[in-house]
C-alpha cells in the first residue's frame, strides 16, 4: 500500500489535547503511517501568536515527544513568507512524491473558512482533506462547500483509498480546548492544567508566555 501521511497545519500557540487526540484519532481510523504537525509561520488568516516562531515549534516537540508516527514538520516556519497551505502540499508533494496519499486535517471551523484560503480550489488535486468536528463549532458552512462535500465526500474512512481528491468529516471525541482559552486562563493567572501536556505547561511558565 503506499505510504498513507496526515498533516495538521496550524498555529499551535499553544499545542494542545484538542490537537493531539484529533491528529491520534485520525492516524487510527485512517491507518495512517506518519502524521505531521505543521506550525504555521505567518498566518495569513489570523492575529499574530503570542509566543514566538521558535517557541510554537518547541512546544510541538516537547507535546509529541516519543509518540511514534508524530514528527513536526518546520517546512512553513523556515519560509521567509506566508505559509499558504497550498505551497506547503506543494512542496511536501515535491519532496514525497506523486505515489503517497496524503491528508490534510483541518477542524470544522477551518474548513468552513477554506473559501477564504489561497488558490483554495486547488488543494484536493494535491491531498484529501478529512474534516474534524469540534463541540463548539458555530460556522455555517457556504454554499460552495455544501456543492463540494456532495461531490467530494466519502462516509466511511475505508473508503478513503485515492491519493488527493476525497473529504472525509470525522467525529473526534469531544474535547472543547482552544488555544484561545488556555492563553486567556494564563493571561488572568489561572492554571490551564490538563487542558494540554505538562510538558508544554512547564515550557510556558519557564518562559512566561501569555502573561498579560
Ligand atoms: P486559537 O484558539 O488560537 O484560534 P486553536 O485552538 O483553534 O487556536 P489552531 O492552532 O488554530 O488551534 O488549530 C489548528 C487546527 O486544529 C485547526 O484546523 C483547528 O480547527 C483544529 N483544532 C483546534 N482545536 C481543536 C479541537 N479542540 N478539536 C478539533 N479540532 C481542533
Amino acid at each position: 500500500m503506499n505510504r498513507r501521511i496526515g498533516l495538521l497545519g496550524g498555529t499551535f500557540d499553544p499545542v494542545h489535547y484538542g490537537h493531539l487526540r484529533g491528529a491520534l484519532e485520525v492516524r487510527d481510523s485512517l491507518q495512517l503511517d506518519e502524521l505531521r504537525l505543521i506550525p504555521s509561520a505567518r498566518p495569513p488568516h489570523r492575529d499574530q501568536p503570542g509566543a514566538t516562531a521558535a517557541q510554537r515549534l518547541d512546544m510541538v516537540r516537547l507535546a509529541i515527544g516519543e509518540h511514534s508516527g508524530f514528527l513536526v514538520d518546520d517546512c512553513e516556519l523556515r519560509r521567509d513568507r506566508p505559509s499558504y497551505t497550498v505551497e506547503t502540499l506543494e512542496s511536501l508533494r515535491d519532496e514525497l512524491g506523486n505515489t503517497v496519499t496524503l491528508f490534510l486535517i483541518l477542524g470544522w471551523d477551518a474548513f468552513c473558512g477554506l473559501p477564504g484560503w489561497h488558490r483554495w480550489d486547488e488543494l484536493l488535486e494535491l491531498a484529501n482533506l478529512v474534516v474534524l468536528q469540534r463541540p463548539e463549532q458555530n460556522q455555517d458552512l457556504p454554499e460552495v462547500l455544501k456543492d463540494l462535500l456532495a461531490a467530494r465526500s466519502i462516509s466511511d474512512p475505508r473508503q478513503a483509498d485515492a491519493r488527493h481528491g476525497q473529504i472525509l468529516c470525522l467525529s473526534q471525541t469531544p474535547l472543547a480546548i482552544s488555544a484561545t482559552h488556555i492563553r486567556s486562563l494564563v493571561a488572568a493567572g489561572q492554571s490551564p492544567r490538563f487542558l494540554l501536556p505538562d510538558a508544554v505547561l512547564d515550557y510556558i511558565e519557564t518562559n512566561g508566555l501569555y502573561r498579560p
